[in-house]
């Protein structure tokens, strides 16, 4: 699990799909979403509010590793060697891993990605695999929040929850690794104007409430 949600999903905002889309004729439209954000910003809880109110699964790769991790799989042990010290598994293996993922029935409906893509060889890859698809991203979340925060919260989440990747140096290295290769990409993704940046600091569902709102006014 990445981030525990307060309350879980089923304590929802009162938003509904009709406020943010205004009609329904228009609710097809973003369904297809990535979120970005720095460890710690909350993006695994905020995806899980997300799913619930879009009605589309939540895809988090970290999580997939985790569960193959837990199952002693070969994929399992071939992530461990490189999330336990807070590097990227390598992309053709994340690649794969999401194309097969992307191509399971429930996610017909749309999805939303964490955690991929995170570097500019993922954005190529993902936009291949939706091509093959025959599908465009509708938007892109991004997360932001002080590194000085993002410690605090994910000293919070080690103590709760002691995932193994949560040692001083393997967070280190992840913020690292975002702030070189991760957050980078949101210009590209600004460039095609699917781009909605959120304020990751405060309230769970004043957070839900912002992104939104942000995706309702940069992608309407
Ligand atoms: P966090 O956001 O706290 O870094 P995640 O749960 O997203 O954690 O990911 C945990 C680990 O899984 C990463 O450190 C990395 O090793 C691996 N991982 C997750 N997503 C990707 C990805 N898109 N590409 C490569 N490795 C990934």
């Amino acid at each position: 699990m990445t981030e525990t949600t307060e309350g879980g999903p089923a304590a929802a905002t009162p938003t509904t799909r009709r406020e943010l889309h205004g009609a329904p004729s228009a609710e097809a439209r973003v369904t297809r979403l990535v979120i970005m954000g720095p460890q710690g910003a909350g993006k695994g809880t905020q995806a899980a509010r997300l799913a619930e109110l879009f009605s589309i699964p939540a895809i988090s790769t970290g999580d997939i590793f985790r569960a193959n991790i837990k199952g002693g799989t070969d994929l399992g042990k071939l992530a461990q060697e490189y999330s336990a010290k807070g590097e990227l598994v390598p992309d053709e293996v994340t690649d794969q891993m999401v194309r097969s993922r992307l191509g399971e029935d429930d996610v017909k409906a749309g999805f939303l990605l964490d955690g991929y893509p995170r570097n500019a060889h993922q954005v190529e890859a993902l936009d291949g695999i939706l091509a093959d698809l025959g599908w465009e991203l509708d938007g892109v979340i991004e997360l932001t929040a002080e590194r000085e925060e993002l410690l605090s919260r994910i000293s919070k989440r080690a103590e709760i929850e002691g995932r193994e990747d949560d040692t001083p140096e393997a967070i280190a290295r992840r913020l690292d690794i975002y702030d070189e290769q991760t957050a980078p990409l949101t210009a590209a993704y600004s460039e095609r104007g699917l781009l909605a940046k959120v304020d990751g600091i405060g309230d769970v569902s004043e957070v839900t409430e912002r992104i939104v709102q942000a995706l309702a006014a940069e992608l309407g």
